[in-house]
């Protein structure tokens, strides 16, 4: 109740944006306590932490040790609390994205996973959704999102689908989850990270299969500066706000919409740059989705953005693009 009151309260004294501002979330046990910031959903709610604060286990391992409902019934309880704390605004759930290192850390794992150097660039997201090593294990993340759908009734729940390079994976993948009941619909959206190059090349062949794009600023920043995101020698060149990266954003934006496609944004590059907002609400960005710490200002950040914008509009004067980001 308290939290209802809140809600309100935090909606009066931040006034709706056409640019919605989302929050990423981690843990679902703070899911109640972040209901009352003004954000209008989660824009990424990423599925590893329940993993490794839950459930612990690989999952293959649960399936071999006969314990596959664990993994549903763990996934579905972390899941529908940060689904009822937000009840209506919208929840997308990002399906795991471990990397085989991180796999290989849960019991069990080093019986199902390679050695891979780069891992980074290995066995992760899509890939492994159809792969006949894994996708067993994919069908139990997509057995949970219907128990929180259909059992629990909690309808705002979205998912997406991480790192996925190639056409031939959206549709594979695609194709799975319809097969298991998990269709596209006007109340089901399926949306794809944006975080390959490929991803932005190609996004007019994506835009068939799923509803829209978030944006992966981490993985998209090392991938098209060609630097380790997690090497401190060459974090000086790696900046989201290079030209590179913001024509690549402009362009997916384009793309996106000619064909009435979504774009969101969950990497760190508005949490961590508030000018980088400006650069995405600049460009037609629907929703920016930050850390919890940063919604407030966000929001405040992006309403005056917008008014900004309609001004110089209104007048043919004022702020222009400082850059080419033609593509
Ligand atoms: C990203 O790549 O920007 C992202 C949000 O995903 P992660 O950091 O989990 O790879
Ligand atoms: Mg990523």
């Amino acid at each position: 109740k308290e939290n209802t009151v809140q809600t309100a309260v935090a909606a009066e004294y931040f006034p709706p944006t056409a640019t919605r501002v989302m929050m990423n979330l981690g843990d679902p046990d703070l899911a109640d306590k972040y209901s009352t910031l003004p954000a209008d959903g989660i824009g990424l709610m990423r599925e590893e932490f329940l993993w490794t604060t839950y459930i612990h286990q690989h999952p293959l391992y649960l399936i071999e040790t006969g314990h596959p409902e664990r993994v549903v019934n763990e996934l579905a309880n972390g899941i529908s609390k940060v689904c009822r704390a937000m009840n209506p605004r919208p929840v997308v759930l990002r399906f795991s994205d471990f990397k085989s290192s991180e796999y290989r850390n849960l019991k069990g794992g080093d019986k199902f996973e390679p050695h891979e150097p780069a891992d980074l660039l290995g066995w992760r997201g899509a890939s492994r959704y159809y792969d006949p090593k894994y996708i067993e294990a994919f069908k139990l993340e997509l057995e949970a999102v219907k128990k929180v759908r259909n059992e629990y009734g909690l309808k705002n729940l979205n998912v997406m689908i991480p790192f996925c390079r190639t056409v031939e994976e959206a549709e594979k993948v695609t194709k799975i989850m319809a097969d298991e009941g998990l269709e596209r619909s006007r109340d089901f959206k399926v949306y794809m990270m944006a975080e390959i190059p490929s991803n932005i090349i190609l996004a007019d062949k994506f835009n068939k299969f799923v509803d829209g794009y978030s944006i992966g600023s981490n993985d998209l920043t090392m991938l098209i500066m060609g630097t380790d995101r997690n090497n401190d020698r060459v974090s000086a060149l790696y900046d989201e706000r290079n030209l590179a990266v913001k024509r690549a954003i402009r362009h997916l934006i384009k793309t996106a919409h000619k064909d009435g496609k979504v774009v969101s944004i969950c990497g760190q590059a508005p949490s961590e740059y508030p000018d980088f907002t400006e650069f995405l609400v600049r460009s037609g960005i629907d929703y920016v989705s930050v850390n919890p710490d940063m919604v407030k200002e966000t929001k405040l950040n992006v309403a005056h953005f917008e008014q900004r914008i309609l001004l110089d509009k209104a007048t043919g004067l004022g702020i222009q693009d400082t850059e080419d980001y033609d593509w």
